[in-house]
């Protein structure tokens, strides 16, 4: 059972609650969002009044079974509810007006490569680094990352650019690893129904970047993100990165329609990866456009010194030169759009 607070209530409204339950014999749980807080009933017993529970000031209403109340708090409220702004490390956020853009390799090679992507794209106007060490690959006998090598090798990126780092985990293990290191982790496509994976970048301070499994709906990617908030981490950034479908002209099909719709039922921010959403480099910079225009507060974009020669994900990647072109490209529309680039 679970009881929604309304989202003018104040801390005093939502500890009397939680004293009432503590009066009826029921043990609770405080839940706060980005609006409003709930109050979970971990056990009940016979004890349990009800109608005092709705009648006390500022319920909202109370809930039989515990529902995805957080990550759709714009559609389960009738407050107003402000987007939700995710530091990106020190100097960038995630969310709000901003347009902020994440680019990098898709694996972390070498430190001199990464060096030099990341004073590329830091000078073409990106906030953060991403590069994976610990990678999903497809096949056993692919490159699977550098692992803690490639952690120290991201930090030198941060220490010498500024930018915030954004890696990958893909097992429970690799997020205590990981969390000295980078400012987000990133939970990838193929683990986005990973549900101790989910908990425990929950239990952790940094933002999580969750990627949409390749086969999810909707609503089985924000109750992932809500498996995080849930977990007491309310820093979830939405990613959408394409679905499978039939069509084979591009490795993913890009569902943009899901961002106006993330938009209009959640506070989380939503962006979106034109690479591996395509699998295409010359798609990136077309669908980057449409991800400004359809209201999208990001991109995630791969970004090599040489992908020709990078070690995965080659042919959707751009080049240092591109991503810059791409950047100065989407200038002007992201103006046009009321956003900061
Ligand atoms: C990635 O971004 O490095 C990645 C593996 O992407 P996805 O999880 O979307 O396949
Ligand atoms: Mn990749």
């Amino acid at each position: 059972m679970i009881v929604v607070m309304s989202p003018r209530s104040s801390r005093e409204h939502v500890d009397h609650v939680v004293q009432l339950l503590d009066d009826m014999g029921v043990r609770s749980c405080v839940i706060d969002g980005a609006s409003r807080s709930v109050i979970e009933l971990l056990e009940t017993n016979g004890q349990l009044d009800r109608t005092r529970l709705e009648s006390a000031p500022m319920v909202e209403r109370v809930l039989d079974q515990p529902a995805p109340i957080l990550a759709m708090d714009r559609a389960s409220g009738n407050g107003e509810v402000q987007p939700r702004e995710i530091p990106l490390g020190s100097r960038g956020v995630m969310g709000g007006r901003r347009f902020s853009v994440i680019a990098g390799p898709c694996s972390v090679e070498n430190e001199d490569r990464l060096i030099e992507t990341a004073r590329g794209v830091a000078d073409a106007g990106a906030v953060a680094l991403r590069g994976g060490v610990f990678k999903p690959r497809t096949s056993p006998y692919s490159f699977q990352g550098l692992e803690e090598r490639g952690l120290e090798m991201l930090a030198r990126a941060r220490e010498k650019t500024g930018l915030a780092i954004v890696t990958e985990v893909m097992c429970c293990k690799h997020v205590e690893k990981v969390e000295p290191y980078a400012d987000v982790l990133q939970v990838g496509s193929r683990n986005m129904h990973n549900t101790p994976l989910l908990k425990a970048v929950g239990e952790q301070t940094k933002p999580v970047l969750l990627k949409r499994g390749w086969s999810a709906t909707l609503e089985e990617f924000l109750l992932a993100a809500e498996y995080v908030i849930h977990a007491g981490n309310p820093n979830v950034i939405l990613c959408e990165r394409g679905i499978r479908t039939h069509e084979e002209y591009v490795r993913n099909t890009l569902a943009l329609a899901i961002v106006p719709e993330v938009k209009r039922i959640s506070s989380l921010p939503i962006i979106v990866d034109p690479s591996h959403g395509t699998g295409r480099t010359h798609l990136i910079t077309p669908m980057s456009r449409a991800a400004i225009a359809c209201g999208a507060d990001g991109l995630l974009v791969e970004v090599h010194t040489m992908p020709s020669r990078a070690w995965s994900d080659g042919d959707q990647t751009l080049d240092v030169g591109q991503f810059r072109d791409l950047m100065q490209n989407l200038k002007s529309l992201a103006h046009a759009c009321d956003r900061e680039l």
